[in-house]
Parts: C-alpha cells; sequence; structure tokens
C-alpha cells in the first residue's frame, strides 16, 4: 500500500473517486469545499471484525454515519462464515443500521433547536 502525492493511501484516494465524494450512507455532499473533509473512509466490515482494509470494504462515508455505524457488522452473527454476501448486500445492511442510528437522533436535535429559539 502507498500513499500519493496528498499524502492518502491509495485504496482510500479511489474510494474517494468510485463513491464521488458522496457519503453512501445519508448522501452527504463531500463536493463542496466546506464539507469535503467531513467525509471519511468506512470499513463496511470493521477492521475489529477483521474486515480487511481494501478498496471492496471500504465506503465513503461522512463523519456522523461513520460515527453511528461504529462497530456494526452487516454480516450479522450468522452471517460472518457466509462468503456470497457480495459488496452490495453488506453496504445496504450498513446502510439500514446506519439509517436507524442517523434517525434516533432527531428527538434531541429537535430538542436542542428548541431551546435555542425559546432562550
Ligand atoms: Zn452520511
Amino acid at each position: 500500500m502507498k500513499k500519493n502525492e496528498f499524502g492518502y493511501w491509495e485504496h482510500h484516494w479511489k474510494a474517494y473517486i468510485r463513491d464521488k465524494c458522496i457519503c453512501v450512507y445519508c448522501g452527504f455532499d463531500g463536493t463542496i469545499f466546506e464539507n469535503w473533509r467531513q467525509l471519511s473512509i468506512d470499513h463496511i466490515i470493521p477492521e475489529k471484525e477483521d474486515g480487511e482494509d481494501s478498496l471492496n470494504n471500504i465506503a465513503v462515508a461522512c463523519r456522523r454515519c461513520n460515527d453511528n455505524k461504529g462497530d456494526f457488522d452487516p454480516r450479522g452473527k450468522a452471517g460472518k462464515l457466509n462468503l456470497s454476501l457480495t459488496r452490495e448486500n453488506l453496504l445496504a445492511k450498513a446502510k439500514e443500521s446506519t439509517e436507524q442510528k442517523n434517525e434516533k437522533e432527531l428527538p434531541a436535535f429537535k430538542a436542542m433547536m428548541k431551546e435555542i429559539k425559546e432562550q
């Protein structure tokens, strides 16, 4: 593995190009310079769970989604030995989990905005 002239691992750089700097989980647009640094590299199967740091196992995610996805393993307990799960299958499961966690933040966000308005 090599880093490019900008200090990016080459496979990470390729993921940003492949995923067009858009969060694969929520569609956050990192093509705007001010947003761009909010992007990160997610390991679809977490590295903790022996997910590879390879182009096939990484995806561009905004920091929020990456944080909310956390150590979620899209293979599930039963699927860990199922090697036929495709990248698309795994991404879909990871997306579902991340969307649910993102939605759980909404009440706190609404409460916070309400307090700001009321002060
Ligand atoms: Zn996102």
